[in-house]
């Protein structure tokens, strides 16, 4: 399949496509999107940055359009589990976006907000409901939600719900879903529990896989400096001074932070541009055009505005700040390195940073080698900071289940949500960093595509 009108979907859909730039489809969608057309489940080994999203949400929305009903009064046809709040938001919009054109109702139910908002949204019905295990649970046995007109079931990031503690809640949820219904899981690992999870839920299901499991982390020579939050600047110009570079693109967190990193390098004699929203469509593209012929080698770039850079030849990623969404991180070095290309990856932590980096080396399940450059470094560390530390997020969840608060509002796993670093220099022991994320990272390292966009 070559392209999006290869499979059959409808008009609007596929012009809603090509409004969002997608030109083909990635392996994952053309693997997934022919098998659910067909009405077959699928259970499919894939991570963010793949486009599963668009793999499940495309032939649903399809199916929806042309088997259109009104949803009954509280009821769902279509029910989307994924573990975090973040990731539900971002798959109602790729609904959204992806539907733009075909009137198809959604609601986003997670944990964290009033549950007024959710209860009215799901009063009138919905054809698609994004949610996470926890909140849906809530909002079933509150008689908000009723399960038994789910037409289509999608589990996505299986491995990480059962890893935040939620096969119960799962169960729960699957044993009020009508048996008739079409079934998909999504998930970057396939241990025992998930297989057997498959066996359970999924009726002959289709299997697909894309197996970039050496693909963008994995061709991205990753590095870290630990830093001052001071010395960043000067750390930056000695980098792309540094090293042999042919296009860098120099990820910040806000659009300001964008135009100072500019004002430091030309400062430090390194021709450099910002791109973001505030600058103009001219700017942007005269500047993007500098990027691509390489009259400018240094873009300075927010996540969102580098959605729109399209420019292959990017040797080197930097992370001046680095992300505090983990998936994000995976986004911007898949900047590089593509079509095979070396790439290189270098970001800048300061102590504040260091929650962001930790959770960023689990979700890609490999430690990034660090190289200490902060003035004063230091090695112990608080036994309490340790402990919290040392703990995976999931585990503490489940174990706070365990001690009885079962009925608790549930938490929805911290890793995901953007959160607060902890601060001070020592906040967490760098050169243990593989020791606390509890698992040999070696044999859990986990693969990811090659995303298009930036999630920001
Ligand atoms: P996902 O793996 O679903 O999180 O998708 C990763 C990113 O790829 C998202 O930003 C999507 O908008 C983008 N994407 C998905 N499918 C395609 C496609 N066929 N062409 C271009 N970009 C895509």
């Amino acid at each position: 399949m070559t392209s999006f009108h290869d499979f059959g979907l409808v008009e609007p859909i596929t012009r809603a496509l090509a409004e969002e730039k997608y030109v083909a489809p990635t392996p994952i969608q053309t693997q997934t999107i022919p098998a659910v057309l067909s009405r077959r489940d699928v259970i499919g080994i894939a991570q963010t940055g793949t486009g599963k999203t668009a793999a499940f949400a495309l032939p649903i929305l399809h199916h929806l359009v042309t088997n259109r009903r009104r949803p009954e009064h509280k009821t769902c046809r279509t029910l989307v589990l994924s573990p975090t709040r973040e990731l539900s938001s971002q798959i109602v919009d790729s609904f959204r976006a992806y539907g733009r054109h075909v009137r198809i109702s959604s609601a986003l139910v997670i944990g964290g907000v009033s549950m007024g908002a959710q209860v009215r949204a799901l009063q009138n019905g919905v054809d698609v409901l994004v949610a996470t295990p926890g909140r849906l649970l809530d909002l079933v046995t509150s008689n908000a939600l009723r399960l038994g007109q789910v037409e289509f079931l999608v589990l996505d990031e299986a491995d990480r719900m059962l890893d935040m503690g939620f096969i119960h809640d799962i169960r729960k949820i699957v044993a009020k879903l009508p048996a008739q219904r079409q079934t998909l899981m999504f998930s970057a690992t396939m241990p025992r529990a998930i297989t057997e999870l498959a066996d359970q839920m999924l009726r002959n299901p289709a299997k697909v896989a894309v197996t970039p499991v050496a693909s963008t982390v994995d061709s991205v020579e990753q590095r870290i400096f630990l830093v001052d939050r001071a010395d960043k600047p000067a750390m930056l110009a000695e980098i792309l001074q540094g090293e042999s570079i042919d296009r860098a693109l120099v990820f910040t967190r806000t659009k300001h932070g964008a135009d100072k990193v500019v004002r430091g390098l030309i400062k430090a004699g390194i021709t450099a541009h910002a791109i973001h929203g505030n600058k103009s469509q001219n700017q942007r593209e005269r500047v993007l055009a500098a990027f691509r012929n390489g009259h400018v080698r240094t873009l300075v770039a927010t996540d969102i505005a580098a959605r729109g850079i399209d420019v292959v030849g990017i040797s080197h990623v930097v992370n001046f700040d680095l992300p505090n969404v983990p998936e994000t991180y995976v986004h911007r070095i898949g900047r590089t390195a593509r079509a095979g290309a070396a790439g290189v990856a270098i970001s800048l932590c300061d102590s504040e940073e260091a929650a962001y980096l930790r959770d960023i080396e689990k979700l890609i399940r490999m430690s990034v080698p660090a190289t200490d450059r902060r003035s004063s470094p230091r090695q112990a560390q608080p036994s309490t900071m340790q402990h919290r530390l040392t703990r995976p997020p999931a585990d503490a969840a489940r174990n706070q289940r365990q001690r009885g608060r079962g009925n608790a509002p549930r938490k929805q796993g911290r890793p995901q949500q953007p959160r607060k670093a902890p601060s001070g220099i020592n906040a967490v022991p760098f050169l243990h960093r593989n020791a606390q994320l509890g698992h040999n990272t070696q044999s859990r390292r986990r693969e990811h595509g090659n995303p298009k966009n930036s999630v920001q």
